[in-house]
């Protein structure tokens, strides 16, 4: 008996009362409900992970869209009571090996969470973030750093034009030129007009000038208050450890206090509403959007939460969804909407749908469709096997176990909070057993959707249909309005007025070049670095054209199934055809079946099936480039086999037809382009380095720009037969490839029958890929965006080079010490960094969501002279910085595994030639690393005549960098 086992309700600790104790059996956890003193809530999910987790969340409920409640959450972190250093959270990164840092803004809430498996980490962090949250300085440097604040284009001349400047300004006005964010924000603003839905959380351009200071400060004291605060912790220490932490923290400096947050009902509509929104954009034939979104009941009521959960995915989960099909193949757009689907993070909920890729006079045409579409399903009934291939596809969700794209243990968080601040069961979300067995119940008393179909949907009046246009005017009319906005606010200057903005922005470019002290912070040392890699057992054998490996781990019932397909040499004919052959091979029909007879098939036995093409470098030389066809899947164990013969079907026998080709070419384009903007540092680092790196020369030609135009070349030619014939040519090449498989399961299903894939390949590895590299020239290219994406690469020494590990320090040093201050804080640009690819070789410099062009290729130069420069010089200088860059750098390295990826990166890696020796002895190197090592790869790799630049951007950027003596090769996307 621990001592936990003796917690139960009514139990004291210290001012908290234990208020509820519950296993929760399908996560191997147990669940503690407590409630403070002051009226702050704790949820403890105790689980045998060593993955410690916190977070707390705030309800905010903004009443403006000044951006308040995400300014707070930017400023909170700038200094706090304990930790009176300019950015805490910043300089914490570099002294952590967190699994994840961050904090975010939703509509109703914020909060501040991260996690970490060093326990001595997790009690530092904790300090620094009860600090920042609830004793935040909030000074007027930060409010005006990454809120808003007047500024001259050069700061020290109060002549030159006044603009409006801030992080969170700039941040916002990258966001509210995506068509994604815009659908979003009019969606919430149309559903719940009377509510704080209706504003911005994040904050629109032309209304975070309006927040004042004062305003700032008022909502933190209000929101940021034990009483109105939800705290989580996960992991396996004791309770009482993260409890007292957070009483010493917080708890001792606060008296309770009463705070309205709740949100009502809103009013019904009475009839249905039509509303249209715009965003910068010259698609006008392509570009708008259609949604037909509904208002539903409380989204924290467990049991309609998962009956439109399972309704949702039953009408929409697959590509041959009663509502998805007809929908997608009425061609009036390309995919399903934005926004599609059901939505439970508002506390009455909603379900939507529509399509994005059609011009808008298409609208109406899409609510007809949705509207009559429903009206049939709802006469003709539901099929009992759809219902059943969606609740199959819950039992995987809850059984599953993994850390892919978020640690497990906020995945939990997220799916309790909803419903714990809207006031319902925050356990609800964790044990859905209970609702799936009155789920089971009501359907074996009748049919039940069918009727949510008619009553919350056809007959339901508060719905809205609304449109998303693009306009292509409307990015120089926000010009427009920023300047007359600036104007405006800045009519009643006197000439005092002026010369205290000079005054103000030149001690803010001051204080960011002045030191901070940090030594105050907590910090790791390199003696905490794990200096040893995973090596999960696994076995081999070799069969014919393939090789299986296989992986025993506690995966909660679930298999996993990887084809690796490593490729014989392709012509570039061939080569170019991948992305595509990749994107419909598991959308399209297989083995005689149609598209949507497949779809239905992997719905009902998988957790889905993926097909992706993926390019990587040898250890020891960065010309030894492979090429490979990945398919992958997961299934409960009851259905391993069926998985297999799905796998199988898609791989050998793939039936490409014209229709079905034509529609996945359009949405895979559609989607691509609207993601371009979102990931443009991305974009413009692969051209950059393109000019230099064979690798990333394929990746550009498979999956950057290039590769997108000749996707558009191919829609606009229209020819599909002889597309589908080459991609009939392209499938037996693939098949010539050699196989590599890799079971995932617990012991009982490691024996899996594979032989029906492995008996597939050929066994042919290519000798050599070949892969011409781009013109060395600087390009630009122009898209819809008000901001800029800048990018310089190197290319410099493959993984086993004696001087990767410092390069990979170099990276994580220049970000965090020169170019998040340079761009981020002196520039007003999001983000920006440096990144070394120890696998391609590639050592890039980005910006993100950048105001700057010319300002910030001379950051990216002036590089080498801040490494040069008086803080690495001399005895003992630099080695906070140093010994930063290695830890950060070392987290990369340890990545955070879960029972279905661990054993897998493994097996490919040690096939590659990455093997767990190799590993670690980088990890040696790495902790080796000296200031000397950095100042001499950068004085060798990182120089002038050894960079490329590439950059997106709204418009031509050669006027902006003549000065660099650069010139910009401009084409427009
Ligand atoms: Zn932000």
């Amino acid at each position: 008996m621990t001592v936990q086992d003796l917690i139960t309700p009514g139990t004291v600790l210290g001012r908290y009362t234990v208020e509820r104790v519950e296993a929760l059996p399908s996560i191997q956890a147990t669940a503690y409900l407590l409630r403070h003193e002051l009226g702050a809530r704790h949820l403890h999910i105790e689980r045998d992970d060593d993955n410690q987790t916190f977070a707390v969340f705030f309800p905010t409920v903004p009443s403006d869209s000044t951006g308040v409640a995400h300014i707070l959450e930017h400023t909170a972190l700038m200094g706090s009571r304990n930790f009176p250093v300019a950015d805490p959270f910043f300089s914490m990164i570099p002294r952590s090996l967190n699994t994840f840092m961050n904090a975010m803004t939703a509509s109703d809430w914020t909060t501040y969470l991260y996690s970490t498996r060093n326990e001595k980490d997790f009690f530092n962090l904790l300090n620094i973030y009860l600090d920042a949250a609830f004793f935040p300085l909030l000074r007027y440097e930060s409010f005006r750093r990454d809120g808003h604040r007047f500024e001259n284009a050069d700061p020290a001349d109060k002549t030159s034009e006044l603009k409006m400047q801030g992080v969170v300004y700039n941040e916002m006005k990258g966001a509210m030129a995506t068509p994604s964010s815009v659908l979003w924000k009019a969606l919430q603003k149309a559903l719940y007009p009377d509510l704080t839905y209706a504003n911005n959380s994040g904050g629109e351009p032309s209304e975070i000038p309006n927040l004042t200071y004062q305003g700032l400060k008022d909502f933190h004291a209000a929101h940021y208050h034990p009483s109105n605060a939800y705290f989580y912790t996960y992991g396996n220490l004791p309770l009482e450890r993260y409890l007292d932490a957070i009483e010493a923290g917080v708890m001792q400096d606060f008296t309770p206090n009463v705070l309205d947050v709740s949100i009502p009902d809103q009013t019904p509509f009475t009839e249905p509403q039509n509303v249209q929104a715009s965003y910068p954009s010259t698609d006008t034939e392509r570009g708008a959007q259609a949604l037909v979104a509904w208002k539903l009941g409380h989204s924290f009521d467990p049991d309609e939460n998962l009956r439109w959960k399972v309704l949702s995915e039953v009408l929409l989960g697959n590509a041959a969804a009663p509502l998805t099909r007809p929908l997608i193949e009425s061609g009036l757009g390309s995919a399903l909407s934005d926004g599609s689907g059901y939505q439970d993070e508002f506390r009455e909920a909603a379900f939507a749908v529509g399509l994005k890729g059609l011009s808008a006079a298409s609208a109406p045409a899409v609510q007809t469709l949705v509207l009559d579409t429903l009206a049939r399903i709802a006469s003709e009934g539901l099929p009992a096997e759809l219902i059943d291939s969606a609740l199959h596809q819950f039992e995987i969700a809850q059984k599953e176990v993994s850390n892919s794209g978020w640690p497990y243990s906020l995945k939990v968080a997220f799916r309790a909070v909803g419903p714990w601040l809207y006031g319902g069961d925050p356990l609800d979300g964790l044990n859905l057993d209970a609702a799936l067995a009155r789920l089971q119940e009501a359907r074996n008393n009748g049919p039940i959707f069918e009727d949510m179909i008619r009553e919350g949907l056809l007959n339901n009046t508060h719905r809205v249909t609304l449109t998303l246009v693009p306009d292509p005017e409307l990015a120089s009319a926000q010009e427009q309005a920023e300047r007359e906005m600036v104007a405006r606010l800045s009519a009643d200057f006197t000439e005092e007025d002026r010369v205290r903005v000079v005054q103000e922005a030149v001690s803010l470019l001051e204080s960011q070049d002045t030191d901070d002290d940090v030594s105050i912070l907590p910090t790791l040392t390199l003696s905490d670095v794990t200096r040893k890699v995973a090596r999960p057992a696994y076995t081999v054998e070799q069969t014919g054209g393939a090789v299986v490996g296989r992986v025993e781990q506690p995966t909660s019932g679930l298999v996993y199934l990887d084809v690796q397909v490593r490729l014989p040499e392709l012509s570039s004919e061939e080569l170019e055809l991948l992305p595509l052959y990749a994107f419909t091979v598991t959308r399209s029909g297989a083995a005689g079946q149609d598209y949507a007879a497949l779809a239905r098939r992997i719905e009902a036995v998988t957790g889905g099936i993926s097909a992706s093409v993926g390019s990587s470098t040898g250890p020891d030389s960065l010309d030894d480039l492979r090429l490979s066809m990945s398919f992958g899947g997961k299934a409960l164990s009851r259905n391993a086999g069926e998985l297999v013969s799905v796998l199988r079907d898609v791989i050998a026998q793939p039936e490409f037809e014209a229709t079905r080709l034509e529609q996945l070419l359009k949405q895979r384009v559609a989607g691509q382009k609207a993601g371009i903007v979102s990931s443009g540092n991305a974009y413009a680092g692969r051209l950059a380095a393109a000019q230099l790196s064979p690798e990333a020369a394929l990746d550009e030609q498979l999956i950057g720009l290039a590769g997108l135009k000749r996707l558009e070349a191919l829609v606009e030619s229209g020819d599909w037969a002889s597309t589908i014939e080459r991609l009939k040519a392209l499938h037996a090449r693939v098949l010539e490839g050699q196989g590599r498989l890799c079971v995932t399961a617990s012991s009982g299903d490691l024996a899996l029958d594979v032989s029906s894939i492995t008996g597939l390949f050929g066994g042919r590895q290519a000798a050599h890929v070949s892969s011409p590299l781009a013109p060395r020239v600087p390009v630009a290219r122009t898209t819809d965006t008000p901001v800029a994406y800048n990018a310089v690469a190197f290319q410099t020494v493959p993984f086993t080079h004696p001087d990767s590990p410092a390069l990979l320090a170099l990276g994580n040093l220049l970000t965090s010490e020169y170019l998040l201050r340079e761009l981020r804080e002196k520039g007003g640009a999001y983000g920006g960094g440096a990144g070394f690819n120890s696998h391609s070789g590639v050592f890039r410099m980005t910006s993100y969501r950048d105001p700057n062009i010319g300002r910030t290729f001379e950051v990216f130069r002036q590089a080498r002279d801040f490494l040069n420069g008086p803080a690495f010089q001399g005895e003992g200088a630099g080695l906070r910085e140093l010994n930063e860059a290695i830890l950060s750098a070392s987290k990369g390295l340890d990545p955070l595994t879960s029972p279905d990826t661990v054993g897998r990166m493994r097996f490919y890696g040690d096939l590659g030639g990455y093997t767990a020796d190799v590993q670690e002895a980088y990890v040696e190197r790495l902790l080796n690393v000296q200031i000397s090592d950095l100042i001499r790869v950068m004085d060798s790799y990182l120089t002038p005549d050894h960079a490329a630049y590439a950059l997106l951007a709204g418009k031509d950027p050669n006027a902006d960098t003549a000065a660099q003596g650069l010139t910009f090769k401009v084409e427009s996307i």
